[in-house]
């Protein structure tokens, strides 16, 4: 499978000058299969540039999974053309976010059951009367009704048939050429990290999570779950926002507690889980090119001394890697 990055920001778009080297679009990754099936990992504002290209491809079906709710991550889909182009089949996948606060609150292991089910059977057949969360949140930010003018078109004005999924916890789905997993994260509001699986390779896309035993020390005991989930994986894309001094407030706000993790926690978090290629995800809107060159080194070197064949790399859009 192919990776493509179409948006690597966190919280805020930031284009300009000082940001042309890494992107100033939020979160969106393209995952193509050996088979040339897509499937995107969240819509932020790298989604619009996206759907351009797939419908350039005349690409009609078209899975993306939502990590969470957040405007990073879902505000590029009013602008996501192929939503609107009948004949077109949308399927969008989230993760039940309760059960994961749940989950991560008690630090118990999932349920294991494994339940495997293919797209097409998954797809309800009342897709207009369908109701989901992921589905509510999608309209919420787009809703004209009463007093709200958030978008000049509402969700279900758009011509494509968009149906939504919401994966229960152990649930696995395999499709002609891939198997995707999920699996909950320590996040406000709870988020949905997503493992793809062809054949013998695998990507485990982490984002947005803060690692719970980072401060303490003790990642190995507190972020168990997550460590058996990404384990072995070829490639690792994982969210750290910010430097060690940032998130413990050395010149600044201390970040604790704000959903993301650093640069070198992710990478003791790879050389924990026996991975061996990270990509660091959802860079800091404050971060300019300049600054994320020299994190990027830092970090570089920091892996090496972690564990000599852990390499580490900084997403910029457009940058593509095969798995
Ligand atoms: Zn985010
Ligand atoms: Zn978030």
């Amino acid at each position: 499978m192919k990776l493509k990055f179409w948006g690597v920001r966190g919280s805020i778009p930031s284009p300009g000058k000082d940001t042309v080297e890494y992107g100033g679009n939020t979160s969106c990754a393209e995952v193509r299969s050996a088979r040339d099936n897509i499937y995107v990992i969240d819509a932020g504002t790298g989604v619009r540039e996206l759907g351009n290209q797939l419908l350039k491809e005349g690409k009609k079906k078209i899975n993306i999974f939502i990590t969470h709710a957040h405007w990073d991550h879902i505000q590029g889909f009013p602008f996501f053309v192929p939503a609107y182009v009948p004949g077109h089949k949308i399927v969008m996948y989230s993760g039940n976010r309760k059960l994961a606060e749940d989950l991560i609150r008690q630090n118990k292991k999932a349920d294991t059951k494994k339940i495997v089910k293919t797209l097409e059977e998954l797809l309800p057949s009342n897709k207009n009367k369908q109701e989901d969360p992921l589905k509510t949140d999608m309209e919420g930010q787009m809703d004209v009704s009463g007093d709200k003018k958030y978008f000049p078109v509402q969700l279900s004005q758009m011509g494509a048939d968009i149906y939504f999924k919401t994966l229960q916890l152990g649930e696995t789905l395999e499709t002609d050429d891939i198997i995707i997993k999920h699996t909950l994260q320590n996040h406000p509001g709870g988020a949905c990290g997503y493992k793809f699986i062809e054949q013998e390779r695998s990507l485990s896309c982490i984002w947005d999570m803060e690692l719970k035993g980072y401060g303490a020390g003790k990642i190995e005991e507190n972020d168990k779950y997550l460590i058996n989930f990404i384990k072995n994986s070829d490639v690792l894309v994982v969210d750290a926002q910010y430097t060690a001094d940032e998130y413990l407030g050395k010149k600044c706000m201390a970040k604790k507690g704000w959903g993301h993790s650093t640069h070198d926690g992710v990478c003791k978090l790879a050389a924990i889980a026996g991975i061996k290629k990270v990509i660091v995800f959802h860079h800091d809107p404050s971060h300019t090119d300049k600054d994320l060159s020299l994190m990027e080194k830092t970090t570089q070197e920091y892996a090496k001394a972690l564990d000599e064949d852990l390499e580490v790399l900084f997403a910029k859009e457009m940058m593509e890697i095969n798995i």
